[in-house]
């Protein structure tokens, strides 16, 4: 399909965001501008904008003027449309506002800034303090984006704010997380006001795996484009996160997704819910390293329940499988099969045909589990005989869910909805 065709899809999708010619609503029709504008791959003329928005040629006129003038668009060449003066197009202006993205995963911490745009200018990433103490790694997270926003030298003033993705279970209305399981002492942490507080930045809390699947709506995996698909989540803990029409599930309060305690081996591990053979205890990085140890794959552990040490232990041995040892790759794949059992309950409940990985720990395991997963699913779902599942290893990289956290705070402001009014406006 050419252009043209993508133009049409363009308005299509603008469409169904259509503004208002109310003077009162002037800050409102300014983002249903912006909105339009960044959903459209190829940029948008001030006379696509009044048909795909249904705001006057007057009012596309005087925002977008406004709008240049703050720096938030930019023009993008001319277009000939048939006879008459050629069209301006207009896109995005990425430097003009700023979003922090922070990823507190229990192992590995990773915080980073993008643009307008969602493109990632800075990432820096740390070990998550060890510790009962929330304070410890509360501290540590301050001084992270601190110091990412300095090197970054960007002027705070275009920092809009920050999203934080974290495991769940999560408290939307209290900001807070409630009893992680692989983070002992955290009970009831209000993170969201003490980092917005610390740090004077508007923060958003999201589950991580909501914040992986908002990062793949926003700029996505292939697998992602249609905007109806489950993003699966591989880091300390395992989750889904599920997105139709172009929307993140997130359930009544944020924590739809907790698939740790699909049992996809009867016999297996015994799991802290009381079920044996969970997701949770059969498929996570700890798992699979403690499989290794009970098989003599790999030596045992000085601390077992070092994070740090089994994240290492969990590198070493997805090396080793990747290589071709096959001892290394006869527990990777056995884990793998029990993924696909979980991802075929799944996909067998929701009659999926789009499937994204990713993760801390995905990379690490993708080129086994990509090797096993497909096949193992397709033997266990029930509609395989009606349509095929599109499975992806996310295009994301390891920051997927830091990604999301700082795209969530992109779309609270550039989506025309009324709470994006509550975001603070650079430069106003
Ligand atoms: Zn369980």
């Amino acid at each position: 399909m050419g252009d043209g065709g993508q133009a049409e899809r363009d308005v299509a999708e603008a469409s169904r965001r259509r503004g208002t010619n109310l003077p009162a609503m002037a800050d409102f029709n300014q983002l249903v501008i912006l909105d339009a504008i960044r959903r459209s791959a190829s940029g948008l003329s001030r006379v696509e904008l009044a048909l795909s928005t249904g705001l006057s040629a007057q009012t596309v006129t005087n925002i977008t003027r406004r709008l240049f003038a703050s720096g938030f668009i930019a023009e993008a060449g001319k277009e000939s449309f048939g006879p008459g003066k050629p069209r301006t197009i207009l896109r995005l202006h990425p430097p003009a506002l700023y979003a922090v993205g922070v990823h507190l995963d229990p192992t590995v911490t990773t915080a980073l800034l993008v643009d307008l745009a969602g493109e990632p200018m800075l990432e820096r990433r740390m070990m998550t303090p060890l510790g009962q103490d929330p304070e410890l790694a509360i501290d540590a997270l301050v001084a992270m984006v601190e110091g990412l926003l300095s090197e970054s030298a960007v002027d705070r003033a275009r920092v809009t704010g920050m999203g934080l993705a974290a495991p769940g279970p999560i408290d939307p209305l209290a900001g807070a997380l409630v009893d992680p399981p692989h983070l002992p002492g955290w009970h009831s942490v209000p993170l969201r006001d003490e980092l917005s507080q610390r740090l004077g930045l508007v923060t958003l809390l999201e589950k991580d795996v909501a914040a992986a699947t908002a990062a793949e709506l926003w700029v996505g995996t292939p697998a992602a484009a249609t905007g109806s698909f489950v993003f699966l989540y591989l880091g300390t803990g395992i989750g889904a996160g599920l997105a139709v029409g172009h929307e993140v599930l997130r359930g009544s309060l944020g924590n739809a997704g907790e698939i740790g305690h699909i049992v996809v081996e009867p016999d297996g591990a015994q799991c802290w819910c009381g079920l044996r053979g969970c997701v949770a205890v059969t498929c996570t990085p700890d798992a699979i390293v403690r499989d290794a140890i009970a098989e003599r794959v790999l030596e045992p552990l000085v601390e077992p329940h070092n994070t740090v040490l089994v994240d290492a232990a969990f590198t070493r041995l997805a090396a080793r499988a990747t290589d071709g040892d096959d001892a290394a790759r006869a527990v990777i794949d056995r884990a793998a099969e029990r993924f696909a059992r979980a991802l075929a309950v799944i996909a067998n409940l929701l009659d999926l045909d789009r499937i994204v990985i990713g993760g801390p720990a995905w990379e690490r395991v993708a080129e086994r589990f990509m090797t096993i997963v497909p096949a193992e699913l397709d033997r266990m779902r029930a509609a395989r005989s009606i349509h095929p599942v599109l499975i992806e290893g996310t295009t994301l990289g390891n920051a997927v869910a830091a990604k999301g956290a700082a795209s969530l705070v992109l779309d609270r402001w550039l989506s025309p909805r009324t709470e994006s009014l509550l975001l603070p406006v650079p430069g106003a």
